[in-house]
């Protein structure tokens, strides 16, 4: 720990749409499971936003961010090499000068909600850049859980990949393939994926007792899908849908829905890249673009009343109206995003009528780690691309995070006037660890 300075430079935030970066105490080791971790990249992406404005519940002073690629250069007691085996293997593991990339929570990798996946709701989560942890916008972060926080990146992943694309990493991606996952997942849609009716099996107990009246026909077996906003995460969800469903072989429409053109003509380029491609394989699926005034136009003309599954990638009222109107009776509304209205536009009596299932939540950033870094290497093509029409839209000096926050909340807000947008075009990363 010598070798870290006193001090260091930092983004605080003072209050809405105040934030300064100025010198505060260095992070020290607190507890024998926490890393320091000198910050390469911090990201600036929309949800720093809710926070600048004063939308969040905070108001004490705080270091902001929440995403961050780094190298760790202080690590806790409990990291020896013989740690017990029913730790998080980062414990035997990881090493002072080893390239790490956070989830945007804690998690500690060993309460039963971690074991199970759910790490999003480890007891012991907390969101980086509260006034309780200090976050990411800073030239180091201590890091809570360490061994089961972090995910140790591949020596020479910089090589392969540019390095503000592994910042998607820490939220953007993996929620994106998140709220993919929890649609495709559910056991409403695996029926069209198995050819097997309801009920699920479970494990055998409904084997002899699944009675459909009619087999399953081959025109079932296609699914309907949709992605209701098109910021930088549900691009992400537009790519992991498409990644998985290359894997599941089941013939698909699929609808991607944004009021905003410009957003459109983002996708179509990304996927005319992706279809250009030799490494991409022969698409079962046909994709439309609309904004929300005709996508329900389109996928009623697809039949059978809509999709089965909607993918809602925004977080406000309308546009869970849009995806609620886009889904067929028995579907599956997946919704990653932060809504901050006091209550849905549905009743419990709507959801009942049309047996639709809805998914909210935090992603589980780092149970995903492994799959959303193999989509990212698969899919650089369109996902590692910075600067101009890719997902990082630039890289800007940690000294000038003040000037980056107004501008990327006046080009959010430009969006914001249209209809359905809480979310923004694209994200920054603030270089701090001289990338
Ligand atoms: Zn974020
Ligand atoms: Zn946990």
């Amino acid at each position: 720990m010598s070798a870290l300075p006193e001090t260091h430079t930092a983004v605080v935030w003072h209050g809405p749409r105040d934030v300064r970066v100025e010198q505060v105490a260095t992070p020290r080791l607190q507890h024998a499971d926490d890393a320091i971790v000198k910050v390469q990249l911090a990201g600036l992406c929309g949800s720093d936003l809710h926070v600048f404005r004063g939308d969040e519940d905070v108001d004490e002073r705080h270091t902001c961010g929440h995403e961050l690629i780094g190298i760790v250069v202080a690590l806790g007691d409990s990291f020896v090499p013989d740690a017990s085996e029913s730790r998080p293997a980062l414990y035997r593991t990881l090493k002072v000068g080893d390239g790490v990339v956070c989830p945007f929570t804690v998690s500690c990798g060993e309460c039963e909600f971690c074991r199970l996946g759910q790490t999003q709701r480890c007891i012991h989560s907390i969101l980086l850049g509260q006034p309780i942890l200090p976050g990411a916008q800073a030239q180091y972060i201590r890091i809570p859980h360490a061994g089961g926080s972090l995910f140790a990146l591949p020596p020479n992943l910089s090589q392969e990949l540019p390095a503000p694309a592994l910042l998607l990493l820490a939220d953007i991606l993996p929620t994106g393939l998140f709220v993919a996952t929890q649609a495709l997942s559910h056991a409403k849609i695996a029926p069209v994926l198995t050819g097997t009716a309801w009920p699920p099996k479970l494990d055998g107990y409904f084997d002899s007792e699944v009675d459909a009246q009619a087999a399953i026909r081959t025109e079932d077996r296609a699914l309907q899908l949709a992605v209701v906003g098109l910021g930088p995460v549900g691009l992400c969800a537009t790519f992991a849908l498409l990644d998985i469903l290359s894997h599941l072989s089941v013939p698909y429409k699929l609808l991607a829905v944004d009021p905003n053109p410009v957003r459109r003509r983002k996708l179509e380029s990304m996927l005319a890249v992706v279809s250009s491609s030799p490494s991409s394989p022969t698409s079962l699926g046909e994709i439309f673009l609309s904004d929300h005034m005709d996508a329900r136009g389109i996928v009623k003309g697809w039949g059978r009343g809509g999709c089965h599954a909607v993918l809602e990638v925004v977080g406000n009222n309308s546009a869970l109206t849009t995806a609620m109107g886009l889904l067929a009776p028995a579907g599956v509304l997946s919704s990653c995003g932060v809504h901050q209205a006091p209550q849905v536009p549905f009743t419990g009596r709507e959801l009942y009528n049309a047996n639709v299932t809805l998914e909210f939540g935090r992603c589980p950033v780092r149970a995903l780690f492994p799959a959303a870094l193999r989509l990212l290497r698969k899919r650089a093509d369109v996902l590692a691309q910075v600067g101009g029409t890719g997902l990082v839209e630039r890289v800007v000096p940690l000294e000038n995070a003040p000037e980056a926050y107004e501008k990327f909340d006046k080009g959010a807000s430009v969006s914001a006037e249209r209809r359905m947008n809480h979310n923004v075009q694209s994200t920054y990363a603030l270089s701090i660890g001289g990338i």
